[in-house]
């Protein structure tokens, strides 16, 4: 059972109504950073362990809790430490919990009942540096094309193109098993993919946050160039930031930038690190059921579904440990609750806080 400590920062400290590092309680509520991400999946695990261990109920499989302190800037020294601690000692591992989607409601079009979405793989991550060197000047006698018209003319060529989307991998699972307790019209369109799939990708990339679970996006997070406003500036730089769908490499989405842009002068390359998205854990089996059971029982009229994380979780670091990854928290999310998630106001409530402890104790007693 992975979980992190670490959280993020709180550049708006000012806006919130509790500080964010008091960690006030107000009547049911608990404010704080870190009281949804991820300290409470932290607690609720171990409070369900000790509860279980208080009454000397013994678990079948040794459960291993691993908490790693730097998540949210990869987890290089935390979970990939703890990753290699298991393989160096070969410690077998059956499955793997950790943080992602919730219970929701709104969360899959069509959808009335609550949501919870098993995530099977997450996105990758990766950012490319497009850098044009040219002759720079005095800017009373410019060139017609310098270094920053050639850039911005190939971020306006990336702006207007989109990565392919795509209706498989954990995305179909979501729909066709969502799909039977659909509105008339949405069901119709999910349960017949094989021939609606091009409407259905039109419908999902029309959305915001669907659009990021169907394809590879792109978003030109940094530029930068010049330091005086009478030099031309020999020298532009841009980073764009993508997250990879399952399937598409980073080599891939490098050569795709390259030919969209299509001008030489314009270099591409990978800043810091790349990660490719992980591999798609099976939807059924060790982990999945158990986590499905618990879901069904403790969350009555909720629907389970399997599904693709878009942001990162610590499992990534844990791809030569196992392959069978299950991201899910038992809490029932509102969609103020999520704003408050690397946000502002990041609450949690003793109702949703006791549900998850109840969750785990279930859970660890079916494994
Ligand atoms: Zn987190």
């Amino acid at each position: 059972f992975l979980g992190h400590i670490d959280v993020v920062p709180t550049p708006d400290s000012g806006d919130w109504k509790y500080k964010p590092f008091k960690g006030t309680i107000a009547k049911d509520t608990l404010w704080g950073r870190g009281a949804l991400d991820d300290k409470n999946a932290i607690v609720a695990l171990l409070e369900a362990a000790e509860y279980r261990l208080s009454l000397g109920l013994p678990n079948k499989r040794t459960l291993i809790f691993a908490f790693g302190h730097d998540e949210e800037t990869g987890g290089k020294n935390g979970a990939a430490a703890i990753a290699k601690h298991l393989i160096a000692n070969k410690i077998p591992v059956a499955f793997i919990a950790d943080e992602g989607f919730g219970v929701m409601k709104g969360i899959v079009p069509g959808l009335k009942n609550n949501c919870a979405i098993i995530g099977l793989s997450e996105k990758g991550n990766v950012s490319i540096k497009l850098s044009v060197n040219e002759l720079g000047g005095h800017s009373a006698w410019p060139n017609p094309e310098n270094a920053t018209s050639i850039l911005s003319r190939g971020l306006s060529k990336l702006e207007n193109y989109q990565f392919p989307a795509h209706l498989d991998g954990p995305v179909r699972g979501l729909f066709t098993e969502a799909a039977p307790y659909m509105d008339l019209g949405y069901r119709a369109l999910f349960s017949n993919l094989w021939i609606t799939a091009p409407i259905v990708k039109t419908v999902l990339i029309g959305g915001e946050k669907t659009a990021a679970t169907v394809r590879t996006t792109h978003v030109t997070t940094i530029i930068k160039s010049g330091t005086k406003e009478n030099v031309v500036p020999p020298l532009a730089e841009a980073i764009v930031n993508l997250r990879l769908f399952p399937g598409d490499l980073i080599s891939y989405v490098q050569a795709e930038i390259i030919r969209v842009i299509d001008d030489p002068r314009i270099k591409t390359s990978i800043y810091l690190e790349g990660q490719e998205a992980t591999p798609i854990s099976p939807d059924q089996g060790d982990g999945y059921d158990q986590i499905k059971d618990c879901i069904h029982a403790q969350f009555p009229e909720t629907i389970v579904v399997p599904g693709l994380v878009i942001t990162g979780t610590d499992c990534k670091n844990y791809t030569a440990v196992t392959n069978r990854m299950y991201r899910f928290v038992p809490f029932e999310f509102s969609n103020s609750n999520l704003s408050g998630i690397h946000g502002k106001n990041e609450y949690i409530t003793r109702t949703q806080f006791n549900k998850a402890v109840l969750f785990y104790i279930d859970l660890f007693q079916r494994l």
